[in-house]
């Protein structure tokens, strides 16, 4: 199983990271082995502190091959992509690949799967609390590349396995978080806790 993310998607995001708006969807990789459910669990790196940032996740419901340009969604979650983002920082200025800043254990936090049957992806809002206090708001519409066209660009360069993960990238209002902090993560009138 592969974590694809997408950093960038959302234009107030890029913007509070003093990043440009891309032209084409960014693509980083987190390992497997970073996924965890929401009950608090060991962390890599737990004396920093990180960022949340809370993310649509969709899951590939077949194995599609490189240029096909379309992969069907089985499931959809909500999840938080944590950032080392300090390391992120002297990584990118560095000019050198932000792997370790995303990929660790725990780093990849992921509500329960629900069926995307029925489910509009261009028009899905989410929202993250953190220690009871609203951090993030999201909206798919808003996204600058909607999940079909993502899924499109990934069969670009490589197939697609049945359960790869797509983290869809987050909207504003990214900020640093402790281990222990409170996470409550809602949507389709659904919410998920979670503890760091
Ligand atoms: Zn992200």
């Amino acid at each position: 199983m592969n974590i694809y993310c997408i950093g960038r998607n959302y234009v107030e995001h890029a913007h509070e990271l003093g990043n440009a708006v891309p032209p084409q969807p960014i693509v980083f990789l987190k390992s497997g082995a970073c996924l965890r459910g929401l009950e608090a669990s060991p962390m890599a790196f737990a004396g920093e502190s990180y960022h949340h940032e809370i993310e649509l996740v969709v899951e590939v419901g077949a194995h599609v091959t490189m240029g096909s340009g379309f992969a069907p969604v089985s499931r959809i979650a909500l999840g938080l992509d944590l950032t080392r983002r300090q390391v992120q920082a002297d990584l990118k200025t560095q000019g050198l690949p932000w792997t370790l800043a995303k990929s660790f254990k725990g780093s990849a936090v992921l509500a329960p799967l629900i069926t995307a049957d029925g489910i509009d992806l261009t028009a899905l809002s989410f929202e993250l609390l953190v220690n009871g206090v609203s951090k993030q708001r999201g909206d798919t519409s808003l996204m600058l590349f909607p999940v079909a066209q993502i899924i499109r660009y990934l069969l670009s360069f490589n197939d697609l396995k049945k359960g790869d993960l797509i983290f869809t990238g987050t909207p504003a209002g990214v900020g640093p978080i402790r281990v222990g902090d409170h996470f409550e993560m809602r949507f389709l009138d659904k919410s998920f806790k979670a503890r760091l």
